[in-house]
C-alpha cells in the first residue's frame, strides 16, 4: 500500500526547518521586503548553523559524497539529500522565501559547484557562498544562446560577456559563470568557471529594484578581460560531442527543479493557513471536505480546490526529489513538479489575496507579499512555457530541435 506520510526522520528536518521559519525569518519578513537590498544581518548565525552545503538550500544530489541515507525503507530504496532540502525548503520558504534564498553560503554555485566540482574545487571553493550567473540580456530561457566567452591563455582562463540577474550576486563570494570556450562549437562549448569576488575586470554594475523576494539581492556584473586560474573551469575543459550539445550542464536543473518546486509550495502553505484563518473568522468552514457539494458556499469549495492543488504539486516534487536520491533520471519529473507547483503556487497566493478581500490586499497581513514572491518560482530555474516544452519534448520524443 502506498503510504504518504512523511517517514519520522523526515518530520524531524521539517520541524526543524519549520522552527527557522517561524523563529528567524517570519518577524524580519515584511523589515527586509521593504529594506530591499539591506542584508538581512540576522540571519547570519544560519551560516555556522547550516555550513556550506550546496545549491539554495542543501547540496546538490549530484554530490554523492553528501548523500547521507537519512532513511532506508524496507524496498531498499533512500531518501537522501534531495528529499532532505525539499521538506527544508517548503518549511524554510513558509517563512519567507527571499530570505530562504539569502541563507548565506547556500547559492546555485554551490549547487554547480558540488555537482560538477573536482575534489580539489570542492575543497578550494566549498566554504565560499557562490551565486550562479547563466542569463544574459539576450539569453535567458535559452541558455544555449549565451554569448560570454572564455579564451584560454596560458595557464589561465579570460572572460569577457555581461551576466544579468543573478541571485544573491552582491553578497556572494563568487560567481559560477557559463562562458563559451568555442563559441564554434555551439552548446557544446559552454563550460561554468568559478570567478571570485574582487578578481580584476570583474564589475558588479547594478542591483535590480523587483516585484517580490525584496530581501534576497539581484545583481548585474560584466566581465572584461577578468582572468582566472586555470582550475577554476568547473569539469573538463573537452568538447567532447558537438551534436550532443551541453545536456551535462543542464541535469544540475534535474536537481534544483524540485527546490523550486519546494519554494512554491512553502509559499502556497502559508497563505493557505493565513487565508483559512482569517476566513474561518468570518464563519467559513474551512475544513468543509466531508460536506457534499451542494452544501458548501462558493468560498469553501474554492478552498478545497485550492488545497487539492497544492497537495498535487507537494506529491510531484516529493516524487521528482525521492528519484534523483535514487539514482532515478528525473527530467520529466523535476519540469513537472517545477510547471505544476510554480502555476500553483501564483494562483493559490493570489486567490488568497482575493479570498481575504481588503485584508488580502493589505499589508497588515503578509498575504499580499506572498503573491509577489511566488511570481518568480514561476520564472527562475526555467519558466512555465519552458517547462511545458520540456515536458512535451520527454512525452513526444522529440529534441530541442524538433520542438521549439
Ligand atoms: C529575481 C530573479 C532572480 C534570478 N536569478 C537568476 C540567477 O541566479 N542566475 C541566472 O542565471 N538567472 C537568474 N534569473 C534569470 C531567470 O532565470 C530568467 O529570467 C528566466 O530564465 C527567463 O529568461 P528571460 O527573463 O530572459 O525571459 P525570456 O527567455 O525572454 O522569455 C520571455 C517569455 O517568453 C517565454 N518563452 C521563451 N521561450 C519560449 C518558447 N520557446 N516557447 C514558449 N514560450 C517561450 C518565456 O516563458 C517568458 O514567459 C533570475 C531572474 C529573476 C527575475
Amino acid at each position: 500500500m502506498i503510504n504518504l506520510e512523511l517517514p519520522k526522520s523526515m518530520q524531524d528536518i521539517a520541524e526543524l526547518a519549520h522552527g527557522v521559519g517561524e523563529g528567524m525569518f517570519r518577524p524580519i519578513s515584511r523589515k527586509y521586503d521593504r529594506a530591499e537590498h539591506d542584508y538581512p544581518k540576522e540571519i547570519d548565525a544560519l551560516r555556522d548553523l547550516m555550513g556550506n552545503t550546496g545549491d539554495a538550500t542543501s547540496s546538490s544530489g549530484d554530490d554523492k559524497d553528501k548523500q547521507k541515507k537519512t532513511d532506508k525503507p524496507a524496498d531498499g530504496s533512500k531518501n537522501g539529500v534531495n528529499m532532505t532540502t525539499v521538506v527544508g525548503m517548503i518549511e524554510m520558504c513558509w517563512g519567507d522565501v527571499g530570505l530562504t534564498l539569502s541563507i548565506p553560503g547556500r547559492g546555485l554555485g554551490n549547487a554547480a559547484i558540488q555537482a560538477v566540482g573536482s575534489p580539489e574545487q570542492k575543497k578550494k571553493f566549498g566554504g565560499k557562498w557562490a551565486a550562479m550567473a547563466i542569463t544574459e540580456p539576450a539569453a535567458g530561457s535559452d541558455s544555449g544562446a549565451i554569448k560570454t566567452t572564455a579564451r584560454r591563455d596560458g595557464d589561465d582562463w579570460v572572460i569577457n560577456g555581461e551576466k544579468i540577474y543573478v541571485t544573491a550576486g552582491d553578497r556572494c563570494e563568487a560567481v559560477v559563470v557559463w562562458a563559451n570556450i568555442d563559441p564554434e562549437a555551439g552548446k557544446a562549448g559552454i563550460k561554468s568557471f568559478v570567478v571570485e569576488k574582487g578578481t580584476p575586470g570583474m564589475e558588479l554594475v547594478r542591483l535590480e529594484k523587483k516585484l517580490g523576494i525584496r530581501s534576497s539581492d539581484t545583481a548585474a556584473f560584466s566581465f572584461n578581460d577578468c582572468r582566472i586560474p586555470g582550475e577554476n573551469l568547473l569539469g573538463s575543459a573537452e568538447i567532447l560531442d558537438k551534436k550532443k550539445g551541453f545536456g551535462g550542464v543542464m541535469q544540475t536543473f534535474d536537481n534544483t527543479r524540485p527546490m523550486v518546486a519546494a519554494m512554491a509550495i512553502g509559499v502556497g502553505k502559508a497563505a493557505l493557513e493565513v487565508a483559512n484563518k482569517l476566513l474561518s473568522g468570518e464563519g467559513v468552514r474551512t475544513e468543509a471536505w466531508d460536506l457534499p457539494p451542494a452544501r458548501r458556499t462558493a468560498v469553501e469549495d474554492e478552498l478545497i480546490r485550492l488545497e487539492a492543488e497544492w497537495e498535487a504539486a507537494r506529491l510531484l516534487t516529493l516524487k521528482a526529489a525521492w528519484m534523483a536520491d535514487n539514482g532515478k533520471r528525473n527530467s520529466l519529473e523535476a519540469a513537472m513538479c517545477k510547471a505544476k507547483a510554480g502555476r500553483m503556487g501564483n494562483e493559490v497566493t493570489l486567490r488568497c489575496v482575493e479570498l481575504c478581500g481588503v485584508l488580502g490586499y493589505s499589508e497588515n497581513e503578509l498575504l499580499e507579499k506572498w503573491a509577489r514572491d511566488s511570481k518568480i518560482l514561476d520564472i527562475f530555474e526555467g519558466t512555465q512555457q519552458i517547462q511545458q516544452l520540456i515536458i512535451a519534448r520527454q512525452l513526444l520524443g522529440k529534441s530541442s530541435r524538433e520542438l521549439k
